[in-house]
């Protein structure tokens, strides 16, 4: 389970991260979308430090609220109702104590796939989320699995999202989406310590 506090530090370290790879995260894009998912996130990013320095959230339910909305309010682009969708599905999950952590990160990537109209296998952010859900129940989550998400990722063709308009150039790229997603995981690996 993560507590409020090592939660706070989780996205702290996840929009720092947004913000120093936005040149990546675009570039990522640019191979096989519209070259944008960088500054899209980088405006995320903005907006969740923002509001969390407006209002200190004083629940975990309040955190995870607070970064959704911000995604959703300033992303743009498909990837900020994905991730405003995830975060606000976990927000109301957390209420429940008992919850674990791998459970929360199931219900936000079973979150994505409800709005995404999506799973595993369409080279999207699902292709992280999935198996560090998975390695969270099993108790292997470590670097190693966001490293083996990301190269699985590069080998498949797109079936969602702009990078499916490619076909099989598609293929041989990460998705700009794990990438970020990645970002997110390796935040909460900093924090697990
Ligand atoms: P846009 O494609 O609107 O420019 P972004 O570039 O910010 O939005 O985000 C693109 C990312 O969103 C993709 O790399 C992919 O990971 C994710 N994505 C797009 N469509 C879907 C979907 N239907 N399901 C899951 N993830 C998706
Ligand atoms: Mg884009
Ligand atoms: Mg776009």
């Amino acid at each position: 389970k993560l507590e409020l506090v090592d939660a706070k530090k989780w996205i702290t370290l996840f929009v720092e991260k947004l913000e120093s790879n936005q040149t990546i995260l675009n570039e990522l894009d640019t191979a096989i979308g519209d070259g944008d998912h960088g500054t899209n996130m980088k405006r995320g990013a903005e907006a969740v430090t923002a509001a969390l320095e407006k209002k200190e959230p004083e629940t975990l339910a309040d955190l995870y609220k607070t970064t959704a909305f911000a995604m959703i309010q300033k992303v743009g682009g498909a990837s900020g109702p994905l991730y405003g969708t995830a975060f606000l599905d976990m927000s109301k999950a957390v209420k429940n104590d008992d919850l674990e952590l791998s459970d929360l990160i199931q219900i936000g990537t079973d979150g994505l796939k409800r709005r995404g109209e999506s799973d595993t296998g369409m080279k999207t952010m699902i292709d992280v989320w999935q198996p560090v859900s998975d390695a969270l129940k099993a108790d292997k989550f470590d670097q190693s699995v966001i490293d083996a998400a990301l190269e699985n990722v590069k080998g498949l063709v797109a079936t969602k999202g702009r990078a499916s308009y490619l076909e099989e150039k598609s293929k041989g790229h990460i998705d700009p989406g794990a990438q970020s997603s990645a970002y997110l995981f390796e935040s909460l690996i900093e924090v697990l310590g």
